[in-house]
């Protein structure tokens, strides 16, 4: 294994488990208006925001738009004209109130930074993001944090990793390693940026149009991989699923 120095880290669905925070924000905004959220809606709305991302990260449109439009248009689907602005408010509450942690995420994360320089690198609004790692008590395992919002760039783009690298001292592209679920903003990014990258994929088998350094099915594998003593296997070149 190559040795390296510094390890950025995605935050949602890597770190903290998105889905979870996301269902229960959803649940209690559509209680609060009275209104059943029922799997076709939730379908509806989670197809919609990913492809909203998805524009996002390609740079087609502001987050404000992203932000600002996405629930109007959502409970404009169950027939109710409801103010965007103020719904995002609510539902951004929520999902503060909500971090639950992708298995083995706190553990791993303490054993890392003993050996480790451990950023998060992520594409949320930073207040929530700020939040959700305080809450979840992950905070304490990074020397610093670079949220989008505040960095000016997304992940994806060069320009986002260009502002990361300068922020961190004696950094050395040679020797970071990005850790994230999303093949098209931590994979393709860390591509972009010239660094090493590790997708997580819980989810196990799918069809890869990307082409991570490595990729792990479970955070613990990244435990075996970076903490083992005396590893000095190869470096693979290529795609590798490291199954520990
Ligand atoms: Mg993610």
């Amino acid at each position: 294994m190559k040795r390296y120095k510094t390890l950025l880290f995605d935050v949602d669905d890597t770190l903290l488990d998105f889905k979870a925070a996301e269902n229960y924000a959803l649940q209690k905004l559509f209680n609060e208006h009275n209104v059943v959220l029922t799997d076709d809606i939730k379908h509806f709305y989670q197809k919609m925001n990913q492809k909203l991302w998805s524009s996002f990260e390609k740079g087609e449109i502001k987050r404000e738009e992203l932000l600002h439009t996405r629930f109007s248009i959502l409970f404009k689907k169950v027939g109710l004209t409801l103010n965007g602005v103020h719904l995002d408010n609510l539902y951004r509450q929520y999902l503060e109130e909500s971090a639950v942690l992708i298995d083995g995420a706190k553990l791993l994360l303490q054993k890392l930074a003993k050996q480790y320089d451990l950023y998060v690198v992520t594409n949320g609004v930073a207040r929530t993001q700020f939040i959700r790692l305080n809450n979840s008590e992950l905070t304490t395992y990074f020397k610093d944090i670079f949220v989008s919002e505040e960095v000016g760039y997304q992940k994806p783009m060069k320009e986002f990793f260009n502002h990361v690298f300068e922020k961190i001292p004696h950094h050395s592209a040679d020797k970071t390693l990005i850790i994230g679920d999303s093949l098209t903003s931590d994979i393709q990014g860390g591509i972009n940026a010239g660094i090493d990258t590790c997708w997580f994929n819980p989810k196990g088998p799918m069809n890869v149009t990307h082409n991570p350094t490595y990729e792990i099915h479970r955070l613990q594998t990244l435990e075996n991989m970076l903490l083992t003593p005396n590893s000095t296997k190869e470096t693979p070149t290529t795609h590798s699923v490291l199954t520990f």
